[in-house]
Order: C-alpha cells, then structure tokens, then sequence
C-alpha cells in the first residue's frame, strides 16, 4: 500500500439498489486511485450483497493501488417491522440511525491511524453532510441520477421557473436549453405524484447543497454538456461517468458488485448462442413492478413479434405485498428456442454482449447509463420519478430511443400490438439502424470520457486532489481538538 491509501474516504449509501450501484463504482475508482474506501449501507442491505456475491462478512479487499471495504450498520429493525412498509417513517428512522452510526466511524477512525478524510452519500440520505460537517470533515455528494434532473430539482427548490401545481396541473416547465412538458418533469415534484415523500426527501439534499464541496455526477461532460456548464459557474460539479465502465475501478482485477439479488445463470452462455444484434433485453430495474395485465401484453407481443429475447421478470420488491408475475400459459415452451427469462441478469455484461439489439428499460439512470455506454438503443417504459425526463431524453435529446410505455401516473397499459411495432421497429429497418448509429455515437463519447486523461478522468483525478488537501486541513483541526478535548462544533 502507498503512503497515499491513508487517505480514507467513507462512503454512505442509501439501501437501494439503484443507489448501491453506482456509489461502489465510485468507490472502486477512487480505491484504484490509491485510497482506502469503507463503502457502507445499512445491514439488511449488506447481507443482501454478502449473499449474491458470496463475500465474507469482514470484506477488505485491494483494488489497484488502494483498499475497498464494507461496513454495514444495523437499522436496528426486525424483517417484518411495520416501519419498512413506510417509505417517509422508514427514511426518517435510518437518518435517526444513520446520523448514530456515521458519527461513530468519524470518533473511531480520528483516535486509530486511519481518520476519515472525507464523506461521501447519495441523495435519499441527505444528512450525511450536516454529521460531516458537524466533526469538521469535509463531504461530497454523489448525484445519481442526470445533470437535466439536477437541473429541475435546483430550479423547483430555488423557485427559478413555474412547475405544475394543484391549480396548473398541466403546464410546461421551461428549464435551461430545454423544456419539458407536466409529465417530463421529475414526477416527485408533480402535484399528482404518487411518491410525494421522495421529492421532500431529494429536496432536502437542495436545502444543503452549499454543505458538500463537490456534487459528482454519474454522466459525461459531452451527453450533458448544457446543463453541466450552467452550474459550473456557480458550484464544484463533476460529471465522472459513466462509473460502471470506469477501467481503473477494475484494476488488480477487481470485480466486487452490490447485487442485492443473485443472478440468474447462464444469461451470457446463452447470449452467446445467439446471432449478433438479434435478443431484446427486457427489465424494469430493482424497483419497478408492473400490473399484471401489463406483463399478459409484453408477453404477446414477444410471441407475436417472433424476436429473441432475455427477460428480467422479478420476484415483488420484499414489503410490497403484492403477488409475483404469471407468464401466459404456454409462453415458456413456445418461446423455448428463442427466448429466456430470468429473475436477475449481470446487466452491464449483457448490454455489452454484441448478441443485444435493443433495452426495454423502465430507464433508471444506471439502466440509461449502461445502455447508452454500450451503443444500445431503448424501447423507453417509464414509471415514475426521474425515469419520465430519462425517457424524454432518450428519445428526444440523445436520438437513441422509441417511445414505448407511459408512466404509471397516467395509468395505461400498452398494448400487444403496440409492443410488437415498436420492437420491430428497433430492430429492424431504418429508425433501427439511425437509433444504433446515434447510440454508438454516445458509447464513444463515454469511452473517450473515461479513458486516461478524457473528462470524466481528469475529474476524478482533479477530486482526489481535493480529498487530499480538504482532508490534510481537516485533519490537523480533528486531531487539535482531539488534543484541547475539547467538543465545540468546528466550523469547516
Ligand atoms: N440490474 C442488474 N440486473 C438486473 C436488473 C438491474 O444488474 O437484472 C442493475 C442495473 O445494471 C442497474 C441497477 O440494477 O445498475 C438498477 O438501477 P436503475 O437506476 O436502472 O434502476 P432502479 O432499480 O434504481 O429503478
């Protein structure tokens, strides 16, 4: 280890997988770069993940030049609390534990030999800024989802522009080199939102913006150029992205992953068995769990359509009380020479199989990232949240989509018919080669990004930096006060 791996970063990530993910991308990048990183959530997640990925409880593990670790913390529930089925109760007792916790790694790591040099959260635990800022130790966010939804959160909290209200339910909202229409917005921000907690909970992280010193994002400078250079005029913002092709994140061969789920076996032997851009990706994310009905219809269109396809039909999301899917009768033997369905997939490995045409995606920004990274134009099926601007991007903006499903807000079931056009409208034809051409446009851009000295490398590099110099500042007063004894707030 360098005399640099003293430097240790403590990342603190929402239980989800979608937030998972790409804070541990972060984490392996940053270890690769000579950091020791203690990448924690809470510990019914990291059983989760010790239990798909077969990693031992005291995980320690080198990447690159530096060290990647767990460490959970207990929310102190049991399986079937009533608390886990309320998401405003649930996020309002993991900051209550949280805060707990994240102080106690700060009191701990300042009196052995690795104090902690910076934090770093995502957006659904905004308080990890005020616990740093509390002991004097300087934080970071990483945002997780596009720099246009960052865009809108920023513009709604500081009331820059109109959004949809009670009494305007409808309108657009004109936002910096674009606008978008009631049901582009984020819908957390929607009056008729069906997760309003979510956009109070996002928006909390706007209330502290000035806390941390940088905002990274997980997009590259050339998708998003606009939006990233209207902020940074104003604040540190990084795109880095996109982090899950990062190559140094998989130095030393490193291959750790946050799946909560174990994968299925077999989806790569069996995508190799099949002819180049020839199978239909098909999944929703961790989250997303569509009607019954919505699932009967996917599935005649796949009969009818005739195409190949890998097929992510999950078991519900645990505490959701609602009953897994049923296939059609007979869908699985009549689709048993071209089709596969599974109940988790390595996603990244897939997109990047040159058997995959196109993604039905819910278009979470990890699913956008992944598949706009490896030239893989979508069919867009969104259901709420960010995912609506991802879909409107997609199509509109990065040219690598066709419009598909609509949120669950506006309560429509696709049809049949309807799947089956726009499949073979994806795969065959001419929108299907101009869709390919443009995503394969964005793969360069990504790879360019990431490859030594693109942008997203400068900017990881050019953070480091900051980590080092906030961090030395930081820990010469940590370690003063620790010397007076002294308990006073430090003002950072
Ligand atoms: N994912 C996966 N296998 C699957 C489905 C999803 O590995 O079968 C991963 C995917 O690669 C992505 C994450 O799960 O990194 C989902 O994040 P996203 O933001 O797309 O959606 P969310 O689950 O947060 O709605």
């Amino acid at each position: 280890m360098g005399s640099e791996a003293a430097i240790h970063v403590l990342l603190i990530s929402f239980p989800a997988q979608g937030h998972i993910n790409p804070l541990l991308r972060l984490g392996k990048c940053l270890a690769a770069r000579g950091l020791f990183v203690t990448f924690s959530t809470t510990e019914d997640a990291g059983r989760d993940i010790r239990n798909a990925n077969n990693i031992a409880e005291k995980f320690v593990a080198p990447v690159g030049d530096g060290f990647l670790k767990f460490e959970f913390f207990d929310d102190g529930l049991q399986d079937d609390d009533p608390i886990r089925k309320n998401l405003g109760d649930h996020t309002k007792h993991l900051e209550v534990v949280g805060k707990r916790f994240v102080s106690q790694m700060i009191k701990k790591h300042a009196e052995s030999n690795q104090p902690i040099s910076c934090i770093i959260n995502n957006p659904f635990f905004p308080w990890v800024c005020d616990v740093a800022e509390e002991h004097g130790v300087p934080s970071a966010l990483l945002w997780i989802q596009s720099t246009a939804v960052f865009t809108a959160y920023y513009h709604y909290h500081h009331k820059l522009v109109s959004f949809p209200s009670h009494d305007q339910p409808y309108i657009d909202v004109n936002l910096p080199s674009v606008t978008l229409k009631h049901n582009e917005i984020p819908d957390f921000l929607h009056p008729f939102s069906p997760f309003p907690i979510l956009g109070t909970v996002i928006l909390e992280q706007f209330k502290n913006l000035s806390k941390p010193f940088c905002i990274l994002v997980d997009t590259y400078e050339e998708l998003e150029k606009d939006f990233i250079s209207f902020f940074s005029k104003s604040m540190c913002i990084r795109p880095v992205g996109p982090l899950f092709k990062n190559p140094k994140a998989r130095m030393g061969g490193s291959n750790i992953r946050g799946d909560m789920i174990t994968k299925s076996e077999n989806c790569v032997e069996w995508l190799n068995s099949r002819e180049p851009r020839s199978v239909v990706y098909i999944s929703f994310g961790s989250l997303v769990y569509h009607p019954q009905e919505q699932i009967d219809e996917i599935a005649h269109g796949l009969l009818e359509s005739e195409v190949s396809f890998l097929w992510v039909l999950k078991l519900p999301p645990k505490d959701w009380n609602v009953k897994p899917h049923v296939l059609p009768e007979g869908f699985v033997e009549k689709t048993a020479e071209r089709g596969k369905v599974v109940q988790w997939s390595p996603q990244e490995e897939v997109l990047s199989h040159p058997s995959v045409a196109c993604f039905v995606t819910h278009c979470g920004w990890n699913s956008t990232m992944e598949s706009l990274a490896s030239g893989v134009p979508m069919l867009t099926f969104p259901a709420w949240g960010d995912q609506n601007t991802n879909a409107k991007f997609i199509v509109d903006v990065f040219g690598a989509g066709i419009r598909l499903g609509y949120s669950q807000a506006e309560n429509k079931i696709v049809n049949r018919d309807e799947v089956k056009k726009c499949l073979l409208e994806a795969m065959v034809g001419e929108k299907a080669e101009q869709l390919k051409q443009n995503a394969l446009k964005w793969k360069k851009a990504a790879d360019d990004a990431i490859s030594d000295g693109g942008s997203s490398d400068r900017n990881l590099d050019a953070f480091v930096e900051d980590i080092k110099n906030r961090g030395a500042a930081a820990l010469n007063v940590i370690s003063s006060i620790n010397n007076n004894n002294n308990n006073n707030k430090i003002p950072y």
